[in-house]
Order: structure tokens, then C-alpha cells, then sequence
């Protein structure tokens, strides 16, 4: 078939192209809206203070394998990813509503433990589930938590404040996630005590609560966004909103121990996963040099742990990556994009 002929597909569109496709039909305006389609949540000025909505969804097979997962270990995440989005705009998560599409077949007992495990996430994050929907599906479980915050208008974090001279900072080690996830593809046993933190990333990440809303109400940050889809990609989004580049330092890249000695064990490249592996869900946060230390005080008196400086923002559009060496090559922004041949779980 000639490409003339051929129907454009979603997938030829990619996640990207189709949320702009999105974003162009239901242009968002109106003095409440603050934010639309863009951000790590939309945001609406309620006067005193803005209320922060985001939405995310979890498919079976996509997202998760039950065989990889626990089902308590499924409900933490399910809130947690969107903890994450709130925190990302130095919001703080109030209340939520979660949607189920669950086969007739599932054990009770698999949804006792799913919600007692969203529960237990909801409590140390201060979250109120109030609603949500129930239906059938035919195969696979779909689960979908849409998660309120507030945070004052001030203290908000957009993706498009950051400027040329900004530092990168991250909230945590990276690539931790996709480790994880790789042992269990290749069936790695889970014995070894100094991998355990790999596999608890991947199944049960921690949100960056609530250093999130501490880098928000500190006002010394230009822009933040989480990591979710992986640094590369996740940083790109930051830039092109902020209409700057990157120079992305390798050897200030956090990447712990464990991940190391998953990547030996697995003859990979650990860089890979620490600049593209995704589900990192934690922050990325640009910072004017002279604030940093300000910033990074006001987070450990909080009794949270400090930022690590990854990089530098620079006029100059694009993302580079300065090896060991002092090269810099380009940095390609490659993570997860739902609608590329590789798919995630
Ligand atoms: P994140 O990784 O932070 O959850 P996404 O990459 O999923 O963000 O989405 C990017 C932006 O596009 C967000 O502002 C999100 O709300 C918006 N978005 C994604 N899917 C849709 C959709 N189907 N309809 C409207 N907005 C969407
Ligand atoms: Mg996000």
C-alpha cells in the first residue's frame, strides 16, 4: 500500500503528537485556568489558593504484570504516581478518585489488598479517596486515580520557568525503576539483599512527598517536572517548555550502588537506564545558581533529603551530555512513549 493511501495510526501520530492533537481542539481558556493540557496537572486560581488536578492510568500488561507485583504493591503505586504529578508543581495531594476496570474473575482478596495497600499511601500522604467508578472489563485490570492538590498560587512550579544558568538538580537516585524492572524480565531471583531496593522501586516507588511542596513554598526553584518517562525525555519536556537546552553533567548522575551491580550482573549499560528508563518518580528541579543553597537548606530543615545537581540549563536548544572525559555529545531524548514498539511492564 502506497503511504498516500495509508490511514494515519495513532501509533504513526505517537503519545506526543496525539496529546497535541488534543491540546489544539479544546484550547483551555478562562481567568480560573492557569494551567491546561501541558503540565504535571492542570491548575485552577480558587482565590485563596489553586487547586491542582491530574489523572493516570494503569493497564495491565502495559504498566504492570500481576506475576512482577504485589497487589498491596499495586495500590501504593497506582496513588503514588500521581502523588508524584502533584508534587511536581510544589503541590500538596488532598483528596482523590479512583476508577476500576476489573475482570469478573479477580480474587476478592486481590482487591482487599490493592486497597488496603492505596490506603496505606493515602494515609502518608494525607490523601482522601471521596469517589471513583466500577465496571467490568473483559480482560485485565485497568486502574485510573485522578488526584487533587492545593498549593498557594506563589509556591507553584510550572514546567516553563526555567531559564539559561538554571542548575539541575534530581531528588534521588535514578535508573532504579528500570533496573528493577529488568531483573524481573530476565528472571533474575530476588535473594540477593543488595537488589533488593531495586525491585521495591519498580513495584512501590516513594513519591517525593513532601518535598515537593517544601521546594514549592521555598520560592527559590525556576521550574520542575517529575521523572517519569525517563531523564532524557522528562528534561526535554522542562526545556522546550522553558525554551532553553540542557548540558547534562554523566558524572554527577546519581546512580546507586544497587543499580551498578544490577547492570554488571545483567551485562547493560547502567547510564542507559539513568538517562532513560523511566518511572524514576522523582523531581527535577531548576534552580538559579545563587539559590541553590538557600533551597537545598530550607528542604533538609524540613527533615527531607537534599538535591543532587545533575547539570546546567544553557541557551543553546537541545540536550547535551558531558561525558568523564569533558565531551559533550548530544543527548537524545529517549524514555517511554506509548505508542513506540517498546512497551513498558
Ligand atoms: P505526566 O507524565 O506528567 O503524567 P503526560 O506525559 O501523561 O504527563 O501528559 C502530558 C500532558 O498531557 C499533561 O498535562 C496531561 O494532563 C495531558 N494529557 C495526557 N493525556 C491527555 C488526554 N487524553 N486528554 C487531555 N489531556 C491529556
Ligand atoms: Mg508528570
Amino acid at each position: 500500500m502506497s503511504t498516500e493511501s495509508r490511514q494515519q495510526l495513532i501509533e504513526d501520530l505517537g503519545e506526543f503528537g496525539l496529546i497535541g492533537r488534543i491540546e489544539q481542539m479544546f484550547s483551555a481558556t478562562g481567568p480560573e485556568i492557569l494551567q491546561g493540557i501541558g503540565d504535571d496537572c492542570a491548575i485552577l486560581d480558587r482565590g485563596d489558593s489553586c487547586l491542582l488536578l491530574t489523572s493516570d492510568l494503569l493497564v495491565e500488561g502495559v504498566h504492570f504484570q500481576r506475576q512482577w507485583t504485589s497487589p498491596r504493591a499495586l495500590g501504593k503505586k497506582a496513588l503514588a504516581v500521581n502523588v508524584s504529578d502533584v508534587a511536581a508543581m510544589g503541590g500538596t495531594p488532598t483528596y482523590a478518585l479512583l476508577s476500576l476496570g476489573i475482570p469478573r474473575e479477580t480474587p476478592v482478596s486481590f482487591l482487599e489488598e490493592f486497597l488496603d495497600g492505596m490506603r496505606e499511601r493515602a494515609l502518608s500522604c494525607g490523601v482522601s479517596l471521596v469517589g471513583g467508578d466500577t465496571v467490568s472489563t473483559p480482560s485485565g485490570l485497568l486502574i485510573s486515580v485522578t488526584l487533587l492538590g492545593r498549593a498557594l498560587r506563589a509556591d507553584l512550579l510550572y514546567r516553563s520557568g526555567a531559564h539559561s544558568g538554571d542548575r539541575i538538580l534530581v531528588s534521588g537516585p535514578l535508573g532504579e525503576s528500570r533496573a528493577g524492572l529488568e531483573l524481573l524480565r530476565r528472571g533474575v531471583p530476588e535473594k540477593d539483599p543488595d537488589l533488593q531496593p531495586l525491585f521495591r522501586w519498580h513495584r512501590d516507588p516513594v513519591p517525593a512527598f513532601p518535598v515537593g511542596a517544601v521546594i514549592g513554598g521555598a520560592r527559590e526553584a525556576s521550574a520542575m517536572i517529575d521523572l517519569s518517562d525517563g531523564l532524557s525525555q522528562d528534561l526535554g519536556h522542562l526545556c522546550d517548555r522553558s525554551g532553553v537546552g540542557a548540558v547534562v553533567e554523566e558524572d554527577l548522575l546519581p546512580i546507586s550502588s544497587a543499580t551498578c551491580k544490577a547492570a554488571e550482573l545483567l551485562g547493560e549499560d547502567p547510564l542507559l537506564w539513568v538517562l532513560s528508563g523511566g518511572e524514576d518518580y522523582r523531581l527535577l528541579v531548576a534552580v538559579p545558581g545563587p539559590r541553590v543553597d538557600s533551597l537545598q537548606k530550607q528542604i533538609r530543615r524540613a527533615g527531607c533529603d537534599p538535591l543532587v545537581m545533575i547539570g546546567e540549563l544553557v541557551e543553546q536548544r537541545g540536550l547535551q551530555l558531558r561525558s568523564k572525559g569533558g565531551k559533550t555529545k548530544p543527548l537524545a531524548p529517549g524514555g517511554f512513549n506509548h505508542f513506540s514498539p517498546e512497551k513498558r511492564g
